[in-house]
């Protein structure tokens, strides 16, 4: 226990206790409550809290900050369970391509919007959404989501010609790049240049296939004749080349706005390159382990020091949008990462990548009043957070369920 109370009392306030608090993985309040005013947290403390109009009870659980998914794509929920992930990589993205294009807008942003209550009813207040068709901005919006909003290009022109302006916000507009294997080096640099110009976030899909490895290595196969079969000539791209790190390094994609999505594959000389620039890596293993049987090497970027964030990716290759779920499946499959830091990588972690970590992350006076609550059993402190990161969720429904009940994220 750091301290029972983190700043003094005030007035005209809500007081939201629980059983337990988690400030920030490492720093758990047993019996604690958060005092939250005009959208902002007051104050953290424990016991019987002094003053404030209203005290909301949640009950024997914990109040912790709300998670932060760094890399969805909404407008991917219509395809829930449409797509084959077992018949490689290639089959995916194909079949992604053409099932989607299926699909009427109005049904892509109405899946957006069930997509949107999920994440919300899962105990997360800010996203990192990828938009490649331009329609989840407004929903995104409406929902109270913190975040950034990414407009993503593909291939050898940038697909958003309108005037593109940056909203510095809790939900803040910016531009991404596809990947190095789908996308032209001076698109990428002219996205990443936009970003940098604005000080805006940056994001980009980074060394997740075979395929993507094996065409920038040899600039040659199978995956050159797909962009080619959909127009694009990828002579002038200055392939073939070390590595896709190496790569995004060369061309000047790599900075400390950067957030790096996947990172399947990269060596421990790349790992530096990432640490020595300040990029962030934003890991999404149940979609890894669903599109590729291979998950990142979690060991070697915790012991680089790069920081590391996770996101669900969409709907087309995993079954929730829940970062419940996401902490559950990185707790199972990396016995030795300690809860802390899975914990710490849903939530700081991803509000530093996103550039919240000023606003969210931790519950700490000053930071939005984004909180969550989940129905754990603990006893004493040092199970909290472990709890709540290998929660059991019965079956897929039953995952909003400890919210439904009680409190869910709270945005005021
Ligand atoms: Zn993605």
């Amino acid at each position: 226990m750091a301290e029972n109370r983190l700043q003094g009392g005030c007035q005209g306030s809500v007081i939201h206790r629980a059983g337990w608090v988690i400030v920030d993985p490492w720093t758990i309040f047993p019996n604690g409550y958060v005092r939250v005013e005009d959208g902002s947290i007051r104050e953290i403390g424990q016991g019987t809290p002094t003053g404030g109009d209203e005290i909301r009870d949640y009950g024997d659980g914990v109040i912790f900050p709300a998670l932060v998914n760094a890399h969805t794509h909404l407008e991917l929920c219509a395809l829930k369970g449409r797509i084959a992930t077992h018949k490689g990589f290639g089959f995916w993205v194909r079949d992604l391509i053409e099932k989607r294009s299926l699909l009427d807008p109005n049904a892509l942003l109405e899946a957006s919007e069930i997509g949107i209550r999920e994440i919300l009813a899962t105990g997360c207040g800010a996203v990192g959404e990828i938009s490649s068709l331009g329609l989840t901005l407004e929903p995104l919006q409406k929902s109270g989501l913190a975040g950034v909003w990414f407009r993503e290009s593909l291939g050898d022109r940038i697909s958003n010609t309108e005037k593109w302006e940056s909203q510095p916000g809790n939900l803040q507009k910016s531009l991404a790049g596809h990947a190095p294997h789908t996308t032209a080096p001076k698109v990428l640099a002219e996205l990443k240049n936009w970003a940098r110009v604005q000080n805006a976030p940056f994001s980009i899909h980074l060394a997740e296939s075979d395929e993507e490895i094996s065409f920038l290595t040899t600039a040659e196969g199978p995956w050159k004749d797909f962009l080619l079969s959909r127009g694009i000539d990828t002579k002038s791209w200055g392939l073939p080349v070390g590595s896709p790190v190496r790569h995004l390094h060369a061309i000047g994609i790599l900075d400390n706005r950067t957030i790096l999505v996947h990172v399947l594959h990269a060596d421990q000389p790349d790992m530096n390159i990432i640490h020595e620039s300040g990029a962030h890596v934003c890991l999404c293993p149940r979609s890894n382990d669903a599109l590729h049987r291979r998950l990142p090497d979690l060991d070697r970027m915790i012991k680089t020091g790069v920081n590391l964030c996770l996101g669900t990716d969409s709907l087309a290759s995993v079954s929730s949008l829940s970062m419940i779920d996401e902490m559950a499946f990185v707790s199972k499959s990396f016995p030795m990462a300690a809860p802390e830091r899975i914990f710490q990588m849903a939530t700081l972690g991803g509000a530093t990548a996103l550039g919240l970590d000023n606003q969210m992350g931790t519950l700490v006076p000053g930071k939005l009043a984004r909180l969550a609550y989940l129905d754990i059993q603990a006893s004493m402190g040092s199970q909290v957070v472990e709890a709540l990161v290998n929660f059991n969720e019965p079956d897929e429904t039953a995952c909003t369920l400890p919210f439904q009940s009680g409190p869910r994220t709270v945005l005021q």
